[in-house]
């Protein structure tokens, strides 16, 4: 079994998910008392959000390759990044470490493969929304995007990330208000299915909510982080 490294924190609301389905999916595939060996580094996501607001990227670059670095140390075969936003930094955290970096795009876009579903609509915070780097990641991969194009949308979208959801703030009225985005993007773009491109969103709005399929990264990337602990 590979040793999984996990940089998380970001938020812990979210990490807690990594860590329980993590060990749980390991087992159910394992059997008996297996779970997975797994070192995970915390941050304080409050220094991270500050260096967010300052634009100060390459800081928090240097701050996540340090911690690649020491989980790689530590005896990680793999590592993986427990936040969209933060894939902003992949590829310069990638270079700076020698063993690979289970991408969270990549695994997303596998399960749209293998559902058939191609063209998508992604939600995230504003940095996943407005710049490219996850969002040219899925077309790579062969998916059709669109995110929303109203910055009202956007900001209060990212707002109900960062002020609710990233503190295990559940509010109806805001999953009333994701429903209202997909269904308008259903409505202008034609999608076929959601990606939530943000590992908070999947606590506000489960599948009975809507009528196309969510495609949720949280999930993506734990049965890839799984998937790939078991292999030879
Ligand atoms: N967890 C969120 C994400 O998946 C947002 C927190 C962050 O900025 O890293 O993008």
């Amino acid at each position: 079994m590979k040793t999984i490294g996990i940089i998380g924190g970001m938020s812990y609301e979210s990490s807690i998910h990594y860590y329980e389905r993590i060990n749980n999916q390991v087992n159910e595939l394992a059997g008996g008392l297996t779970c997975a060996k797994m070192i995970i580094y915390n941050v304080n996501f409050e220094d991270i959000r500050v260096l967010m607001l300052n634009n100060e990227w390459d800081k928090i670059g240097e701050e996540l390759a340090r911690i690649a670095k020491i989980l790689e140390d530590a005896g990680a075969d793999y590592i993986a990044i427990a936040t969209n936003t933060m894939h902003k930094l992949a590829d310069y955290v990638q270079k700076k470490i020698n063993v690979p970096l289970i991408h969270i795009a990549d695994c997303v876009a596998d399960k749209c493969k293998k559902s058939d579903v191609l063209n998508v609509g992604l939600l995230g915070t504003k940095y996943t929304m407005v710049e490219d780097f996850l969002k040219n990641r899925l077309k790579e991969n062969g998916l059709t995007v669109c995110t929303p194009d109203n910055t009202d949308v956007i900001n209060e979208i990212d707002r109900i990330i960062f002020d609710e959801l990233c503190k295990g703030n559940i509010k109806d009225s805001s999953r009333d208000y994701y429903v209202s985005v997909i269904k308008d993007m259903i409505n202008k773009y034609g999608i076929k299915g959601v990606i939530f491109g943000c590992t908070e969103i999947e606590m506000l709005v489960k599948q009975e909510n809507l009528d196309i399929p969510i495609f949720d990264t949280t999930q993506a990337h734990i049965d890839s982080i799984v998937n790939y602990s078991l292999e030879e």
